[in-house]
């Protein structure tokens, strides 16, 4: 039987993020002794809300150095949460601060991870199985290893969140020695936009789409470079989407073309950009095969808007496809969504 230990740890807040929930979710369909580890400052308030999860074990570290995301001080908490919880299998959520880590603390303990794993059964013919995405998103395969303890990073939105009752869980404190070096790094601050700047959020319901063809010359034969912005601005601040974009269009700064001064190659989807999930997907003014074929994958319902009707990828891969002018269109939306809102 295997012992599962979800690692996890608590925001600024004390609280846990919802792909710390999710982890704890696809621990549990696992069957085994489940053992929850937390590490963070104050690791109290966050066991306490998930004390229903029917976990054998509270494992915490605890204390201000454990605080904010850092190799040394992560790491050694990991090994001593996973040599105290005598863990075979070992499941955090792909954040940052586990991806960094997980890989080095399995090589300490003679264990093996992956990482960018969508999936966790219990249930194929060799015990637990994880699905992982190859050749860019295209191809998916189940592994199985032998070799344990077995580190799985989960990535986020690919399960449901842990939900139950609270109560007083009872942690038991492990303690961990810390090298000289383990603190040789101190995160002084953190540099981000501010949250109504940032256009990456990877927790919305819908993802917003840009193609190319907001930039490009429209029936009145000029381009509209500024007017496309301020739509999608707004739409964005209106609905609170995720706004994902076409290679082309974050690539034009680089061809000297008027831009939306916003985008950067972090918003770009697709083959040689992200496969964010999202419950829904709105596409505008793209044609590209890599963003509707594999940009948007893994949204579960997916609109177009584009003026060619004969756009094969629109067509072809979203369920509803609008043979309009995006411009018109979103305005209208827009105006809508104002009025619902006010
Ligand atoms: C190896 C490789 C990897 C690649 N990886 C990626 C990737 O990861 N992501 C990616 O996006 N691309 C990728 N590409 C590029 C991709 O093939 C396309 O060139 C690109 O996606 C096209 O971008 P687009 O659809 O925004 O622009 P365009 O092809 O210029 O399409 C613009 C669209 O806007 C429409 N339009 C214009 N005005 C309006 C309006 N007013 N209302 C409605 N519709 C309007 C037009 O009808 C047209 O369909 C890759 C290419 C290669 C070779």
């Amino acid at each position: 039987m295997e012992t599962v230990l979800v690692l996890m740890h608590v925001e600024a807040d004390g609280s846990l993020a919802k792909s710390a929930l999710e982890a704890l979710g696809a621990a549990k369909s696992l069957g085994g002794t489940l053992v929850v580890g937390l590490i963070g400052a104050n690791v109290q308030a966050a066991a306490s809300a998930i004390a229903g999860c029917g976990a054998a074990k509270f494992l915490g570290v605890s204390g201000t150095v454990f605080s904010q995301a850092r190799y040394g001080t992560d790491a050694a908490a990991a090994e001593a949460l996973c040599r105290a919880a005598k863990a075979t299998l070992v499941i955090a959520p792909a954040t940052s601060r586990w991806n960094r880590v997980l890989s080095g603390v399995a090589h300490r303990l003679g264990g093996r991870s992956d990482t960018h794993v969508t999936g966790i059964s219990a249930a194929t013919t060799q015990g637990v199985g994880v699905t992982r995405w190859y050749y860019r998103q295209r191809m998916e395969a189940v592994l199985q290893r032998t070799q344990r303890p077995w580190f799985i990073a989960l990535e986020s939105g690919c399960g449901e969140a842990w939900k139950g009752s609270a109560g007083t869980a009872k942690i038991e404190a492990v303690v961990v020695t810390l090298s000289e070096t383990a603190t040789r790094t101190s995160v002084s601050g953190v540099k981000a936009p501010a949250s109504d700047q940032q256009t990456i959020r990877p927790d919305a319901k819908i993802l917003f789409v840009a193609g190319a063809g907001w930039t490009k010359k429209q029936s009145d034969g000029q381009t509209h470079t500024d007017e496309a912005g301020e739509i999608i601005l707004k739409f964005l601040g209106l609905t609170k989407a995720s706004l994902g974009s076409s290679k082309s269009l974050v690539d034009l700064s680089g061809e000297g073309q008027s831009v939306l001064p916003f985008m950067s190659h972090l918003n770009q989807v697709g083959q040689t950009g992200a496969t964010p999930r999202h419950p829904k997907g709105l596409s505008t003014c793209c044609h590209g095969e890599e963003p509707h074929a594999v940009g948007w994958r893994f949204i579960s319902e997916r609109r177009a808007v584009n003026l060619d009707p004969n756009c094969g990828w629109a067509r072809g891969k979203a369920d509803v496809l609008y043979v309009a002018d995006a411009f018109e269109v979103m305005r209208k939306v827009n105006a809508l969504l104002g009025t619902t809102k006010t």
